[in-house]
């Protein structure tokens, strides 16, 4: 597909990984046709890759055959006890000199707790690069048919985690403020919690037939979405539906029954007057 000269030219001038280097990369939501190039450069050449549960094995297999791998596996809102030692390991491989990638799913600066590790080489004097990635909260909704802005639904739209280090819903959240001034929130991490944050989204005046979507698995072999309401979500796992899930609440979802291209490709059929429902 790709082998053009004026491509190849071009990924010719991405940058060379420099021995102990740590390089901080997305590997998006899934799909690793949605890898950037930089992300693909990094793999091709770091010799040491730390990477992540949610970091699909199509995507470590474009690694160097010889580069060595480190399972950081992080998973499932535990509180993660391991963080600090995650970082001190990116210390410790630059300085033996590697050239470490170390590859998170989605975008490494979205809830990835990459900032955490970043400042970690900072404070070691490690030299880094940040690589930005698709987020699943744009991305993996944009597979799913739904677009997180649309001028006719929303001028704004919140990123929120389901839970903080604790594996609690996080209790500085302004709930009253967001059911007031977020039409579109998009929830990462959220799944278990969903139906105790939707009580208190109603609470804070939100309307109980509002829509609401989980998309389990975006951009990968198993998606599965599940549209629902504030009113009716019920508990997601009682409902076979497994983790990773994004979850978003707005009139956005309605827009699905029109823009499911993805879904269209195994014969959904799409509607073209899904314009006029948003509105209504
Ligand atoms: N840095 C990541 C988010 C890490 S937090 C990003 O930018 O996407 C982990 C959460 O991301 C999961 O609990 C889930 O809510 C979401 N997530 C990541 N990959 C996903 C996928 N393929 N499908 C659905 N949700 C996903």
């Amino acid at each position: 597909m790709m082998h053009n000269k004026k491509v190849e030219i071009f990924i010719d001038t991405l940058p060379e990984f420099e021995p102990g280097w740590v390089w901080l990369v997305g590997a998006g939501p899934g799909d690793p046709g949605l890898l950037t190039l930089h992300s693909v450069n990094a793999l091709c050449q770091a010799d040491v890759i730390v990477y992540d549960a949610l970091v699909d094995h199509s995507i470590l297999s474009i690694a160097d055959p010889h580069a060595e791998f480190h399972y950081a596996g992080k998973r499932g809102g535990k509180p993660s006890l391991k963080q600090q030692d995650i970082s001190l390991k990116l210390v410790q491989l630059a300085k033996d000199g590697r050239r470490v990638c170390r590859l998170k799913g989605g975008d490494p600066f979205v809830f990835g707790r990459g900032a955490e590790e970043a400042l970690t080489l900072v404070e070691n004097s490690i030299s880094f690069r940040v690589i930005p990635g698709i987020s699943a909260g744009i991305g993996g909704l944009a597979y799913a048919g739904i677009p997180v802005t649309h001028r006719d639904t929303n001028h704004s739209v919140t990123f929120l985690t389901g839970h903080d280090a604790g594996g609690v819903v996080p209790d500085t959240i302004d709930w009253q403020g967001l059911a007031r001034s977020s039409p579109v929130i998009v929830m990462y991490m959220a799944m278990k919690h969903a139906e105790l944050i939707a009580r208190k989204l109603m609470d804070a005046g939100r309307a109980a037939d509002e829509p609401m979507a989980f998309v389990c698995h975006a951009t990968t072999p198993t998606m599965t979405v599940h549209e629902t309401t504030l009113g009716t979500v019920g508990n997601l796992s009682d409902l076979g539906f497994t983790p990773p899930a994004i979850i978003v609440i707005g009139e956005v979802v309605k827009l699905r029954v029109a823009l499911d291209w993805f879904g269209s490709l195994h014969s959904h059929k799409l509607l073209k007057n899904s314009y006029s429902q948003v509105r209504a």
